[in-house]
């Protein structure tokens, strides 16, 4: 039974490598039945803001992240912290460091002009002095002096951290508030994390956690450190290489199914398997078998999944995504055949809703390219023969296949290519050359829309005067 937390700074939005991070928690907790917990790490006041908070939260009522009790919030739980730093304090395990800034930026300066690393040097660490005047202090931890720190990761293995790495850092600022290696440890452990699932980003502060930890007799939960996304070369993944927040991907176009299964690929496998249901990969996901190395974000991946899940669901969820985009299709009295239709090609949300509205809407231009390469003089004429041949038999057009029986005999009477007759009728259709089939188009729009729609494109001369 895992208890895992996602523990976001609410300095930003959610970004999918966050996201990643708490499906990872999510899956492990859900898979052991365990808990799964939110924690929002909002300490440092002044870069936190409560629409981050809020982003985080609709991110994850978004993508169906559901997590048990209520969501804590660091900046509620000084007084708990506090109480650690004293009991710290009185045991002699922490002390209370007087530097000035200014002998701080000294020191700093000093070691690097020998080319060492800044590190605190431990002058207050056995202080019993008179305090200087006017300092108000700060609390550092008493760090191990030599040998190192040690711990399995769950995906690295064996982590080694020696200990003149980490100096006797700070646990308390000089205004008494708690810093952040420090309330993460204390939470962790109260909160009974038995799994700490977050990016290879935070070694160096399991390093120091682990000390905390330590110092104050808490189980140490299980650590998996999980590599970084890169871009597609190998860089870190940056804006640059899409859209980063969570919530741009629902205004892309993308079902949260399709995100959360690129996210679970992104880092970790099953063999060869590239789709996964929420419930295979919580039949299949153990943080043990994420991936060692970094993984490569790759857009196209995306698309594919998404077009995938956009095929898969059920049009009744698809309708209902659709609003989202302004685009009202379940009182239509077509919409499933709109919909049959319409997902084949889309790849997104956006396109669905274009597919769907090149069938409803009338067009209102035509595309110029397709006019130039596709209607040419004689056009006007077989159309017209076309359209009288319909009405002749408007009365028994229903289905797709309605439309064919009446089409074939015509094309071979006249001796056209698919393409003479069927591209005008598409760019008369729905203005552009890249719809659907056209029988099942005009099974949709049905004799008197299609009688209409192809009548007003040769009035209109398919807007060639207006080249
Ligand atoms: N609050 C930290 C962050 O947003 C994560 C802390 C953790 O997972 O331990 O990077």
């Amino acid at each position: 039974m895992a208890v895992t937390r996602f523990a976001p700074s609410p300095t930003g939005y959610l970004h999918i490598g966050g996201l990643r991070t708490a499906l990872y928690n999510y899956l492990w907790a859900r898979k052991t039945d365990g808990e799964f917990r939110l924690r929002i790490e909002d300490t440092d006041t002044q870069r936190n803001n409560e629409d981050a908070m809020k982003a985080i939260i609709n991110a994850f009522e978004w993508v169906g992240l559901d997590y048990d009790g209520k969501v804590e919030y660091q900046s509620q739980r000084m007084d708990i912290y506090k109480k650690y730093i004293k009991q710290l304090l009185d045991e002699g395990k922490a002390y209370y460091c007087y530097m000035s800034k200014e002998e701080l930026d000294a020191l700093r300066e000093k070691q690097m002009a020998n080319k060492e690393t800044p590190r605190y040097d431990g002058r207050y660490r056995d202080f019993t002095g008179t305090p200087p005047e006017g300092v108000e202090p700060v609390v550092r931890i008493k760090a191990p002096l030599e040998g190192k720190i040690t711990f399995v990761d769950g995906i690295k293995s064996m982590i080694n951290i020696n200990c003149n790495e980490v100096d006797d850092f700070v646990i308390a600022r000089s205004n008494g508030n708690p810093t952040y290696n420090f309330v993460v440890a204390i939470d962790d452990a109260l909160m009974g994390m038995t799994d700490v699932i977050r990016g290879d980003d935070h070694l160096t502060n399991t390093a120091k956690q682990i000390i905390i930890y330590e110092a104050l007799g808490f189980d140490i939960p299980k650590f998996f450190h999980v590599p970084m996304i890169n871009n597609p070369q190998g860089k870190k993944l940056s804006k640059r290489d899409g859209a980063m927040d969570v919530m741009d991907y629902k205004k892309q176009g993308f079902l949260p199914e399709a995100l959360l299964n690129f996210l679970v690929r992104l880092g970790w496998s099953n063999k060869d398997q590239e789709i996964f249901s929420m419930e295979e990969m919580l039949e299949l996901f153990d943080p043990s078998n994420i991936n060692k190395s970094a993984s490569s974000y790759n857009q196209e991946k995306l698309l594919w999944l998404n077009a995938h899940y956009i095929k898969n669901v059920t049009n009744e969820r698809l309708a209902k995504e659709l609003e989202f985009f302004d685009c009202n299709i379940s009182g239509h009295d077509k919409k499933e055949m709109i919909l049959d239709l319409s997902k084949e090609r889309a790849q997104t949300l956006v396109e669905l809703k274009e597919a769907i509205e090149k069938i409803t809407n009338r067009p209102e231009s035509y595309d110029k390219k397709g006019v130039k390469k596709f209607i040419k003089e004689n056009t006007a004429k077989f159309l017209d023969t076309y359209l009288k041949i319909l009405e002749e038999k408007k009365d028994s057009l229903h289905l797709a296949c309605d439309y064919e029986e009446v089409t074939r005999p015509f094309i071979e009477k006249f001796e056209l290519k698919f393409p003479q007759l069927f591209q005008p009728i598409r760019i008369s259709l729905t203005g552009g050359t890249q719809a659907p089939s056209v029988y099942d188009l005009m099974a949709i729009l049905g004799y008197d829309e299609v009688n209409l729609r192809i009548r007003t494109a040769l009035d209109k001369n398919f807007n060639k005067e207006a080249e």
